[in-house]
């Protein structure tokens, strides 16, 4: 199924994904005035860390986690955090918050000059965890997905992606060591290269 995944379309006016699985999160807000979207930032995320396929994330980004169900979840206890679209496992995707709206997910950060980069980035979390191989699934999904949205926002550009540790390398290592940077460089590539 992943040999052939579906194209993604991004509603310029809404921000959103057709077709897609849809959970909004109260987690965000407004961009600064006459910000766009500039940088992708790819993240890996697993609740409890390591578990896969549970209703966690869901639960988290819409503030609905159980803090006491676990203590890595009491040890999170409040936050209130978000991505624009998650990946899950087999290549689903969620999506969370509309693209031009400020979603919560890159914390105190910094791109070149730039720091707090949920300004003006968009927030991919692909199911996982740093030391485990992500899946074929969820590459071809995020190539499509990043495809639709550099094609649908000229202020983004493959140039401008990033892992959640390149822009807070003190804090956060995801999405880790497992994740393929190459191989999505030349699958984003061919995937470029072959659109009109
Ligand atoms: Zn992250």
């Amino acid at each position: 199924m992943s040999d052939h995944p579906p194209v993604l379309r991004v509603d310029a006016a809404t921000g959103l994904l057709s077709g897609v699985r849809q959970v909004l999160s109260p987690h965000c807000d407004a961009r600064p005035p006459q910000t766009s979207p500039e940088l992708l930032v790819v993240h890996g995320i697993s609740l409890p860390p390591g578990e896969f396929g549970g209703p966690e994330i869901d639960q988290l980004f819409t503030g609905t986690l159980p803090w006491e169900a676990h203590p890595y979840f009491k040890s999170i206890e409040g936050l209130r955090a978000s991505a624009h679209v998650v990946i899950r496992r087999d290549g689903a995707l969620t999506q969370y918050v509309p693209f031009g709206a400020r979603a919560w997910h890159a914390g105190v950060s910094q791109y070149g000059t730039r720091s707090a980069c949920n300004d003006f980035s968009i927030g991919i979390e692909l199911e996982g965890a740093d030391e485990v191989p992500y899946t074929e699934a969820q590459y071809a999904a995020l190539v499509q997905l990043l495809a639709a949205l550099i094609g649908a926002y000229p202020s983004l550009s493959s140039e401008h992606l990033v892992g959640h540790s390149d822009i807070a390398p003190a804090r956060k290592t995801d999405p880790g060591p497992a994740f393929d940077w190459p191989r999505l460089r030349a699958q984003l590539r061919a995937r470029l290269g072959a659109s009109p």
